[in-house]
């Protein structure tokens, strides 16, 4: 039997929220997937973001809080 895989090449915004210190850069570069709660910290939606923009959100995060990651289908 072979297993049908189904492969989105568009990672995912995956955000360690212990880590996180609300500094929001994530949401200045990827205003379209990210906004800020009341507290500043990361709210996530808007579908999945462009590789490039999420890159330079990863790199830019100063806690190092922010990940490119997968989900499952
Ligand atoms: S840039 Fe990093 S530390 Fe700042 S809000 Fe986003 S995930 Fe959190």
């Amino acid at each position: 039997m072979t297993a049908a895989v189904t492969r989105n090449p568009i990672p995912a915004i995956v955000i360690d929220r212990i880590a996180c210190t609300g500094h929001g850069v994530c949401a200045a570069v990827l205003p379209d997937q990210v906004s800020l709660d009341e507290w500043g910290y990361p709210v996530v939606g808007g579908g999945r973001p462009d590789p490039e923009l999420l890159t330079a959100a990863v790199r830019l995060c100063p806690a190092r809080a922010l990940l490119a990651g997968r989900t499952a289908p």
